[in-house]
């Protein structure tokens, strides 16, 4: 008979949260304190396509008696989709998900550059603008772009460069390379990571990807959704729930934590015991980090 380890986590369990690793604005071990303030008790630091977190938000964890989950959110696209895949635990320096994050990092760069010179001919913005806004390194996203247009006085907040200047209505917005989510799933499994499709079925974004699709992704090992997220929508809940029962998947509940980059509150969502028993049981590429 199998022994089933004991789990030393202590719940309220937060595992979607962003640090100035990637668009988050604030560093790693902020994040924890703030999670911590909140009530949180086991923290997953999520960055996109990024994991140089980990090791500040695992010593901040430790340091307040938490319980640290690595984490990743990897960008992948079905069709004109973007589809964000939550990777757990998962071997850090697994070869192929390494080259695949850095590939994505890398034309996320380019891409970010294009955007800003198009946004440039029409208003008052340059690159440097978005240097300012971005920690070194991390991972550039449309967010940097929406921080720089604040400092310029052109928008109040990041909401109001997403609803305007960001939309892809308003003719910017480029795309950036993603593998597609087969491959992301395969990548974060292979890896000895657990995949959770991030908030599935969002409003005033892309629709929700075909259930037939959805499908072959649990074939090649997709561990379940994140359910409880602020985005999605009532009745799309409602599907997810249905399709992970009958496939006996890992339902999911976070925040989506951004610091001062979008109104989401730590542990505003939260997922059960069980099922980050479950997650860490299904999990062998890395430990969770027990204080
Ligand atoms: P990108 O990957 O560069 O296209 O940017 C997408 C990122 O922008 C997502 O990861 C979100 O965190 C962030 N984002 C999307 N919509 C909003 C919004 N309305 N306000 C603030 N951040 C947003
Ligand atoms: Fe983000
Ligand atoms: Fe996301
Ligand atoms: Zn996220």
């Amino acid at each position: 008979m199998a022994v089933v380890p004991p789990h030393r986590f202590a719940g309220p369990s937060d595992l979607h949260m962003h640090s100035n690793q990637s668009d988050g604005t604030e560093t790693p071990a902020e994040v924890v304190r703030q999670a911590h303030a909140h009530g949180v008790r086991t923290l997953a630091l999520t960055d996109h396509d990024r994991t140089t977190g980990w090791d500040e938000a695992a010593k901040a964890t430790a340091a307040l008696g938490m319980t640290f989950i690595p984490g990743m959110e990897l960008s992948a696209k079905h069709e004109w989709r973007s589809v964000h895949v939550l990777g757990y635990l998962f071997d850090p320096l697994d070869e192929a998900i390494a080259a695949e994050t850095d590939r994505i990092r890398g034309d996320r760069i380019g891409r970010a550059e294009r955007i800003v010179r198009s946004i440039g001919r029409d208003y008052d913005l340059d690159w440097d603008d978005v240097l300012a806004q971005t920690t070194l390194d991390a991972t550039v996203g449309r967010p940097h772009i929406a921080d720089a247009l604040v400092a310029r006085g052109i928008v109040r907040d990041r909401t109001e460069a997403f609803d305007g200047i960001l939309h892809p209505r308003e003719g910017y917005y480029e795309p950036h390379y993603a593998p597609d989510p087969l491959t992301a799933v395969r990548l974060i499994t292979d890896a000895g990571g657990v995949a959770i499709i991030a908030h599935p079925v969002t409003t005033g974004r892309d629709r929700m990807m075909p259930v037939s699709f959805i499908e072959r992704l649990i074939d090649a090992g997709l561990g379940g959704f994140e359910i409880d997220h602020r985005e999605n929508t009532a009745s799309g809940k409602k599907t997810l729930h249905a399709i992970a029962a009958r496939h006996d998947l890992i339902v999911t509940g976070s925040s989506d934590y951004h610091g001062a980059g979008k109104p989401n509150r730590p542990g505003e969502n939260t997922t059960s015991d069980e099922m980050v028993a479950r997650l860490i049981d299904r999990a062998s590429g890395s430990e969770p980090r027990y204080p």
